[in-house]
């Protein structure tokens, strides 16, 4: 179909609009093209691409890697945005055959995921203790996904950050900040010594989703900063790079996960749940580790969990 155009035409059909005045172009297909064009998935077939990934039972190597796995290091309950109570999400991962979940919900300073107040994480520590005498053996990890603020400090009292299993840290705003601001608030984040995962570094979406209050948030790009001064800071103060298995993140690409690989980082394979049923998106991460050559016993949530919590008290 625009094959025959020549690049000047389909620059002037792009920039005026006119590519659906072309025979056989659809509104869709002229969307794909000026999205192609910008260097984009485009978004309909990125959408394609995860139903069809959701239906292929996994290879055979991917399953063998998610074997693997013994738990999930980045998942959300209905205290902060996700739509499920604790025990729900604990049920789920029992069922998948893991051996521990951490609960990982938002810092305060993210309102509009309702981020966990010191008084709120408190309380829902007790319930944790509660529910893991229930579950045992399987073991609900405390937790927080915390929040990078802009100078690179953690979203949360220091005294109840040291008290939690896993800390994962993200960066949830201010994300096309300028690359060495950005790399500078990282740094800091990773070199925090409560810091476990550095969750989803770039901050991309693939695709558009809801957000909890239910404004439509649309495809952003990767945010810019140092990756090999950011990935050889989290060799250094043994930060896990968070290989983040929601279709629309899938953080971080490709490139940016073999570069982590090469400097020879540690890896987080994680769903960051925000329902049970997406406890099984794992594979997702598998298929990008084994593409990059992850080698399991980097990834930490492979760990027996006596080695993970000897590795993330340390
Ligand atoms: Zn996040
Ligand atoms: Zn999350």
């Amino acid at each position: 179909m625009v094959d025959g155009l020549d690049e000047a035409e389909l620059a002037r059909r792009i920039r005026t609009k006119t590519l659906t005045d072309l025979k056989g172009i659809g509104p869709k297909t002229a969307a794909a093209i000026v999205q192609a064009a910008r260097g984009e998935v485009p978004e309909y077939l990125a959408t394609l691409e995860h139903a069809y990934a959701e239906q292929l039972p996994a290879a055979d190597d991917v399953a063998a890697f998610r074997g693997a796995l013994r738990g999930d290091l980045h998942a959300h309950s209905d205290w902060s945005d996700g739509g499920s109570p604790i025990r729900e999400m604990a049920e789920a991962a029992i069922a998948l055959g893991h051996e521990y979940l951490a609960l990982t919900d938002h810092s305060p300073r993210l309102t509009v995921a309702n981020g966990l107040s010191p008084e709120r994480l408190e309380k829902q520590l007790d319930v944790v203790a509660q529910l893991n005498e229930e579950l045992d053996p399987f073991r609900i990890l405390t937790g927080i996904e915390c929040d990078i603020t802009i100078d690179g400090s953690l979203d949360q009292t220091d005294e109840l950050l040291g008290r939690l299993d896993v800390v994962v840290a993200s960066v949830h705003s201010d994300l096309r900040a300028e690359r060495s601001a950005m790399t500078q608030r990282m740094l800091a984040a990773v070199a925090n010594p409560h810091t476990d995962v550095l969750g989803h570094c770039t901050g991309r979406l693939l695709i558009p989703r809801e957000q909890r209050n239910g404004k439509r948030q649309r495809p952003r790009p990767e945010s810019e900063f140092d990756a090999e001064a950011v990935f050889t800071a989290c060799v250094e103060h043994g930060t896990a790079v968070e290989i983040n298995s929601r279709p629309e993140r899938l953080d971080p690409p490709l490139r940016l996960l073999a570069l982590a690989v090469e400097l020879g980082c540690e890896f987080a394979i994680d769903t960051d749940a925000h329902a049970p049923g997406q406890l099984d998106w794992q594979y997702n991460g598998c298929e990008r580790a084994i593409e990059c050559g992850v080698d399991v016993d980097r990834v930490v949530n492979s760990w027996p969990l006596d080695d993970l919590l000897a590795w993330t008290g340390r």
